[in-house]
């Protein structure tokens, strides 16, 4: 089945949605469940790609684009047009592996920032996809990672709260005219 949401996979001009970046207070809420998953959830799926593509990322959560619900695209082969994005409505991961690994993160939401984040190597994640319909995924490696800094999204939690080397995070932050009071270090 060809799904409603496959967007072309271009840059445009004028990106459907507006990305917030750190400091804005929205990107510090909770997402809300999904209770109804329809066509107006489908545009937004449809529009959050867009903006993800214009925008040159590989992963885009709804409050980035101020809205509130837990709702997460995803594609880690954003140059290849034969790969379908994964789009993960109320997820929720079931397992993490045990071993941790540290990889260097960027965020939309916090451009030209990369930082070594270490999080757990492998997941299984239970969600909605854009029909309602319920998947399981086990995901290792980049589509891992960025599924677990997606889903850090709908809880307010950002990559830059999981930073150890406060220097380096200090230091990117000025360098790039984000300030380190917008951190929030996680416990
Ligand atoms: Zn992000």
């Amino acid at each position: 089945m060809t799904s409603e949401v496959l967007v072309e996979k271009k840059k445009l001009e004028k990106p459907p949605l507006e990305i917030h970046t750190l400091g804005d207070r929205v990107l510090r809420q909770p997402a809300k469940r999904i209770a109804k998953i329809d066509s107006e959830i489908r545009d937004l799926v449809r529009e959050m790609l867009q903006t993800m593509y214009s925008a040159d990322g590989v992963g885009l959560a709804a409050p980035q684009v101020a809205v509130l619900k837990q709702l997460i695209v995803i594609d880690c082969e954003p140059d290849n047009p034969a790969n379908p994005p994964v789009v993960l409505i109320n997820p929720t991961i079931k397992r993490f592996t045990r071993d941790l690994c540290v990889v260097q993160e960027g965020c939309l939401s916090i451009p030209k920032v990369y930082l070594d984040v270490k999080r757990p190597e492998g997941i299984e994640v239970a969600y909605k996809d854009e029909y309602g319909r319920p998947q399981t995924l086990m995901a290792t490696g980049l589509l891992s990672r960025a599924i677990q800094h997606e889903m850090d999204h709908l809880t307010g939690v950002l990559f830059v709260d999981r930073v150890e080397n406060r220097l380096a995070l200090t230091q990117e932050l000025n360098k790039y005219g984000f300030s380190p009071q917008a951190v929030k270090p996680v416990p």
